[in-house]
């Protein structure tokens, strides 16, 4: 951090010296009225009227965005008392009061999906609890089994007696992952498909198989809506050396707990585009608490809980666009309306994103911008920003015209191979045409606290988030005034979601 820290230019630091001096002006002739007034002989009342009035029009980048708000909004979201915003405890809720908090004291308004701000959809958590598998008469051990289920209970057999059962509504798909081949992308094709399969995986991929074991054991989670019954499937997976089937027995249950989550929204309306949106986006959950094993093995208790406080990931995207929010709504200029949301169960599978995308329009939605990871320096040095799918929208070339003036740039992300565009809330939206993009400043290559307990509010770089944020303010204010229009995202060329896990 200290490293990349000490990169700062001069040409970075143009547009805050610019800003300060338009303040400088703005102040000027300010006071420069306030003379003028009491020179004309106006009564003190009214002046003072004139004066107040001015005042709230004076808004500028230094004072819509400023390092204190940001570090107070920060530091509260990355908090011990938020417990690391786990989307399934109360905690989370907590975070949300504070930022439908923050949304009004800034001036938005709830959108009309959220009222008091609060945009609530249900998901469901499915734990795998019983798994029976019998093939050519042998019963799988329960350590060599492992399954993925949107299903509560399920049963199939191709034993002669019941041959007239599910199977005929539901046929089985039998596969076999023999030693030569990739589990991985035949697990993927699979979940691509839904439907249901019995795998039957050679022990040389045990290693792979406990993994995906420890990950299908702590359940699925998927978002309950109308589709929910044609989507899903099962995929049930044994580890063993039989490689024909001649009969087989699987039978399987999983518990299922309901969840209310919700996104907060808030709206800044368009003065002549209305119809026309700017979302700027965060997700506020997080990790939660995990339990994690104690140094001291001589210590009965043997765990201990440790806090996951996700300030850079995302408490610092979702200060962002709260910042934002108040920057824009001083401004009071915004042609276009301008979403602002902070999205739940992003780090569970982008639930809230995808229960997003079915109350907007999203032809409606010009521009994404979804910001996740400012809170320390890029490796293009502090303060710097860069940009996910870069090359799927000409949103990046645009904001970068707007930057060019005072030499700035929003960078192409520099992680290709780590499929980042997929890997927040906006590929959701891009799914749907929208140019919806990620803007982060991670090292994820290098990043030590990347989804770890260190991930708190000490190893920020307050001061590099804070110039991150007043770029965005800079490159997105042709958005927000209607001047430029991103191309759209091809959604034919935005990998799918899987159907099962
Ligand atoms: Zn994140």
């Amino acid at each position: 951090m200290t490293k990349t820290a000490n990169k700062i230019t001069n040409k970075r630091l143009k547009p805050v010296a610019l800003a300060t001096s338009l303040t400088l002006i703005a102040l000027a002739s300010l006071s420069l009225t306030s003379c003028s007034n009491v020179d004309l002989g106006l009564d003190s009342e009214k002046s003072n009227v004139i004066d107040d009035a001015k005042l709230n029009t004076v808004a500028t980048i230094d004072n819509t965005i400023t390092l204190e708000q940001i570090t107070k909004d920060v530091t509260y979201l990355a908090s011990d008392e938020l417990k690391g915003r786990d989307n399934f405890t109360l905690d989370i809720r907590q975070a949300a009061d504070f930022i439908a908090k923050r949304f009004n004291e800034v001036g938005l308004t709830p959108a009309q999906s959220a009222p008091k701000f609060k945009q609530h959809y249900s998901v469901q958590r499915i734990t795998p609890d019983t798994l029976t598998v019998e093939i050519n008469g042998q019963e799988i051990p329960n350590e060599s089994l492992s399954m993925a289920t949107t299903k509560t209970d399920f049963s199939w057999n191709n034993s002669a007696q019941n041959s007239n059962q599910s199977i005929t509504s539901h046929p089985v798909n039998i596969v076999m992952i023999s030693e030569d081949d990739n589990m991985r992308k035949s697990l993927r094709e699979l979940n691509n498909q839904g439907g249901q399969h019995l795998v039957l995986l050679h022990p040389s991929h045990e290693e792979s198989f406990k993994r995906y074991q420890s990950y299908f054991d702590q359940g699925l989670t998927k978002l309950v809506n109308k589709k929910a019954t044609e989507h899903g499937g099962v995929i049930v997976m044994a580890l063993t050396d039989i490689s024909k089937v001649k009969t087989f027995s699987v039978k399987g249950n999983a518990k299922v707990t309901d969840t209310i989550l919700s996104n907060v929204v808030g709206i800044l309306p368009g003065k002549s585009k209305a119809n026309e949106i700017v979302l700027y986006s965060a997700h506020y959950d997080h990790l939660g608490v995990k339990p994690s094993l104690d140094a001291t093995p001589s210590s009965k208790a043997a765990k201990t809980s440790e806090i996951f406080n996700g300030a850079d990931d995302d408490a610092s995207g979702v200060s962002a666009i709260i910042n934002l929010a108040n920057h824009f709504a001083k401004m009071d200029n915004n042609e276009r309306t301008l979403m602002f949301t902070a999205f739940s169960a992003e780090e569970i599978g982008g639930f809230g994103s995808r229960h997003f995308s079915t109350h907007v329009e999203p032809t409606a939605i010009t521009a994404m911008i979804n910001i996740e990871m400012i809170g320390k320096p890029a490796l293009f040095g502090e303060g710097t920003v860069w940009m996910t799918g870069m090359d799927r929208s000409n949103l990046g070339e645009q904001l970068n015209q707007a930057l060019a003036p005072q030499n700035l740039k929003v960078y192409a992300d520099p992680y290709p191979k780590q499929n980042l565009f997929y890997r927040s809330d906006n590929a959701t939206l891009a799914r749907l045409g929208v140019p919806a993009h990620s803007f982060s400043s991670t090292q994820l290559d290098k990043d030590q606290h990347y989804h770890q307990v260190t991930d708190d509010i000490n190893s920020l770089n307050l001061p590099s988030m804070l110039q991150v944020i007043k770029m965005l303010a800079i490159a997105t204010t042709p958005l927000v005034d209607g001047s430029i229009t991103p191309s759209r995202i091809d959604p034919n060329k935005v990998k799918r979601n899987g159907l099962i896990y």
